[in-house]
């Protein structure tokens, strides 16, 4: 039957997708979507919101092109209809989509990530400050930060704190009205009890919290009127000293809501999540492997860190790929296991050796400086800064001694060059240009 292929076809895409994405994500973001085609040559994908679509094509436009049908040109043919809403007895919250913890009644059932604890949260340089925010505000809720807004990239453990914090709360304070939303599942949530004219029931209940843990809030950008009623929630809390925490991939400064919601996120605490250094992603490599049950020797956890770079979620992709591949052709892990199964994930070809000298080059075109002056001894912050940034790439991607990276920067010393990385580490987290600037220079280096 013509429909019974494309549902093959979305289920291929499907089983693709969950090796290569975390539970969470695929409960959050895949799971919801139906394949509602009437036939093979037209696909008709049913999503329960907007959202969901577009997390599907920014993320897995090509994966699709792969799976589903093309136009002749090659692009995408696939129809998306937006699922009529559930309509369902006035309680509060209505939407499924909304994990909530609500400990007064034992009906609601919590829906954080059992395995995004505190305990499971690998630390490093890079998000130590953020853990300790999160910790603090967990340990003493509506007493320390308010609110804690937490914000980095994709798949850099934001969620995770989140989650961590719900968790230690439930567990030390069980009493603590704690609920955790996402923001499109406040947003639906909001549409659903307009419609079903319950809206005070839902205030109410939003207002009568303690912990208010709310995840990525970039979602809420360009929604005026669900932006209003979120900030009314927001203020009602605060005022009670009832605990927010929110998520974002930006900073709020960076967002496009209204100047009133951006002044009360950064009332609080705003903190980083970074990306993980180079020995950092080695700990949490090994230390997903270990939960797998598989190990990983030091050099090949180096290799493939190396490679992998800004994205923990990629990392845990990885060990799930390499222990999948391992097992099914009985083989030990080896660089050359990683080389055959993980090559298409590596953010840079294994064979395209990283040197000083490409570095030094990439740099010098981003920052508009000459190579032999990050090689020289000039002082000048135009070019000390830049050189700076070459030794903290230096450091990052090419695993060599330091005196011997050092040696390649005109004959610098060890300690120079570790003064200069921390110095841009610590930068990096708090200043999104350099970190955009070091993302070309890598880029670069890939082309
Ligand atoms: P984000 O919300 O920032 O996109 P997530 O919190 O969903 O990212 O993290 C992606 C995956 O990476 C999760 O499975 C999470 O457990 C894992 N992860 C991220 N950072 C760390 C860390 N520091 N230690 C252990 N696991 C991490
Ligand atoms: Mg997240």
């Amino acid at each position: 039957m013509i429909a019974s292929e494309s549902k093959t076809a979305w289920s291929l895409f499907l089983q693709y997708v969950e090796e290569r994405c975390s539970a969470t994500e695929y409960a959050n973001w895949i799971e919801p979507i139906r394949d509602v085609s009437p036939s093979s040559d037209r696909v008709v994908l049913e999503v329960p919101n907007i959202f969901v679509q577009e997390y599907l094509l920014d993320n897995y436009k090509k994966d699709l092109q792969h799976f589903l049908p093309t136009t002749p040109s090659g692009q995408l043919s696939v129809e998306f209809v937006i699922a009529e809403p559930k309509r369902t007895a006035a309680s509060i919250p209505t939407i499924d989509t909304v994990p909530v913890i609500d400990n007064t009644s034992s009906s609601t059932a919590c829906q954080l990530n059992p395995l995004y604890n505190f305990d499971t949260f690998i630390e490093g340089p890079s998000n130590q400050f953020v853990k300790s925010a999160a910790l603090g505000v967990a340990m003493r809720p509506g007493r320390s930060y308010n609110p804690l807004f937490i914000h980095g990239g994709v798949g850099l453990g934001k969620t995770h704190l989140l989650h961590a914090i719900g968790h230690y709360i439930r567990k030390n304070q069980p009493k603590a009205r704690c609920a955790c939303i996402t923001t499109e599942g406040f947003i639906n949530d909001l549409v659903d009890n307009l419609r079903n004219k319950t809206l005070d029931k839902m205030k109410k209940f939003y207002r009568s919290l303690d912990v208010l843990l709310v995840d990525d809030i970039q979602f809420l950008q360009n929604r005026t009127n669900f932006e209003e009623e979120f900030c009314n929630t927001f203020e009602s809390l605060i005022h009670q000293n009832k605990q927010i925490i929110i998520t974002s991939d930006k900073p709020p400064g960076q967002l496009n809501l209204s100047e009133r919601l951006i002044a009360r996120m950064e009332w609080g605490l705003v903190a980083n999540v970074g990306i993980p250094d180079l020995e950092t992603r080695v700990a949490i490599l090994q230390y997903k492997a270990e939960t797998k049950g598989i190990r990983i020797p030091q050099t090949v956890a180096f290799f493939i860190a190396e490679h992998i770079y800004n994205n923990v979620r990629q990392l845990e992709g990885a060990i799930n790929r390499l222990s999948a591949y391992c097992r099914m052709m009985g083989l030990d892990v080896t660089e050359e296991t990683v080389e055959k199964s993980l090559s298409e994930l590596f953010q840079m070809s294994p064979s395209k050796k990283i040197s000083v000298e490409g570095i030094l080059k990439s740099v010098a075109t981003i920052f508009g400086v000459k190579v032999s002056d990050l090689k020289g001894e000039s002082r000048s912050k135009d070019i000390a800064f830049p050189r700076q940034v070459a030794m903290y790439m230096a450091k990052e991607l090419i695993n060599d001694s330091l005196i011997k990276l050092a040696s390649s920067f005109g004959g610098k010393t060890h300690s120079t060059l570790l003064h200069a990385w921390k110095k841009i580490s610590g930068q990096l987290s708090q200043d999104d240009i350099l970190r955009r600037q070091i993302d070309m220079a890598r880029r670069n280096l890939e082309a």
